[in-house]
Formats: C-alpha cells, structure tokens, sequence
C-alpha cells in the first residue's frame, strides 16, 4: 500500500510491514554491509513491485498444455533504470532483476562536501531514452540536490514519463523535489523530519554508499 502525503501529493511511501521491518534493520548500525546490501535490494524489490503496478498491459495468445489462451503480458516492455552513482546501483540491480529487458542508465553525481551541491562525472542513458518509462534509482532524497539536478538531465535529453525510487527522503528534499519536478512522483520507503549540517538525514541510515560497498 502506498500514501501520498497530504503536503507533498506526488511524495508516496510505501507503508508495507515488510518494506518498514527491513528498513528498521538497515537503520541500525550495527547491521553489516553483507546484510545492508541485501536488505536494499529485497526494499527495492518490493517498492518496484508497487512501482511497476501501472506498466500497461496487452495480451498474448500462447498454448497452455491443456488449451490455447490470451494471456496478459506487459506492452511494448521499453523501460529504462537509471542509477544514480554510486548508492543507486544496488537499487538498480533489484529493478532489472524485475524487469530484465530494461535498458539501464547510469548518472554520476558527487555532493560537494561545502556547498552540498550535485556535482555531474559520468552521464550514459539509453539513446531512446524519451520513449521509455524512467525509474531513475537513489537511495537517500535528503537536500534533493543530486535527484534535482539528475532529472534535469534526463529530461534535457528527452525522457517524459520518470518516476524517483528512493529508500529514505527528507521532508526538505521531497519539498525541494516537488518545486522543481512536480511531475515526477516520488516512492520511498519513509520520510524523515531532520537533515542535519552536513546534509545527511537524521535519523537516517547514515552513508548509504558507505554501507552498501563497505567503504567506511
Ligand atoms: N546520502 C546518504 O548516503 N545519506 C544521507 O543521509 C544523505 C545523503
């Protein structure tokens, strides 16, 4: 099940008891990375679960051992994932496990440790991207500087139907989101009060990146 909430309409968390127990457990820091990373990826595959619902349907006329039927498969398939570098990866990796036949994107931002702002390395999208339904991939939406800037450059190149998958947001980031991309619906897993100085969301998870790849 999915709310949106009252003030930020396009802003859905996704309340499943399951989705809520395993991000207890990634909250906690004494949870290993081995265990982090899993717990990530089994969150994204139950929010890409809720995420995918509206993909359209058409059918297929196949044989079942008994007798022939139209059975519903997804139409035309042209979905692309888009990881935000270096924390979206894992995320990533659970959408495509969905959706096998989605191209992947990957964009490459750093914050700037003083200014806090989206800094751009790496940019490689499928060059159809405009034709495709864009999940775009990133774990913490906290100032919301990196999801901002990385949607404003997928749709500078094209892409018209995004949605945003992130595991935590902050009430500041889904407000910031919302003001520039009020067409793009946000799915996360909870929304926290708090950022602190350094831009991180409290009370969080900590460095997603740090605990996914067991660089800290
Ligand atoms: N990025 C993180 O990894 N954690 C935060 O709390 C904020 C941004």
């Amino acid at each position: 099940m999915k709310t949106p909430l009252s003030q930020f309409p396009n802003f859905h968390v996704l309340v499943h008891p399951l989705i809520q127990h395993k991000l207890s457990i990634m909250r906690d820091k004494r949870t290993p990375t081995i265990l982090f990373r899993q717990l990530l990826k089994e969150i994204a595959l139950l929010m890409g679960y809720e995420v995918t619902r509206d993909l359209p349907l058409t059918s297929e006329r196949i044989e079942t051992p008994l007798e022939a039927m139209d059975a519903p498969t997804i139409a035309g398939k042209k979905v692309a994932v888009v990881a935000i570098l270096r924390a979206g990866l894992g995320m990533a990796e659970a959408m495509i496990d969905l959706i096998p036949s989605a191209r992947m994107g990957h964009v490459g931002l750093y914050r700037d440790p003083r200014t806090l702002q989206a800094v751009e390395y790496y940019f490689k999208i499928p060059a159809d991207i405009s034709d495709r339904d864009v999940l775009v991939c990133d774990p913490m939406l906290a100032t919301a500087h990196s999801a901002i800037a990385a949607v404003d450059r997928l749709k500078e190149s094209g892409a018209k139907r995004l949605k945003f998958i992130c595991i935590l947001g902050s009430e500041q980031g889904a407000r910031a989101f919302a003001e520039v991309h009020p067409d793009v619906p946000v799915f996360a897993a909870a929304i926290d009060a708090k950022l602190n100085d350094h831009g991180y969301i409290v009370p969080g998870l900590g460095d997603a990146g740090d605990r996914l790849f067991g660089t800290k």
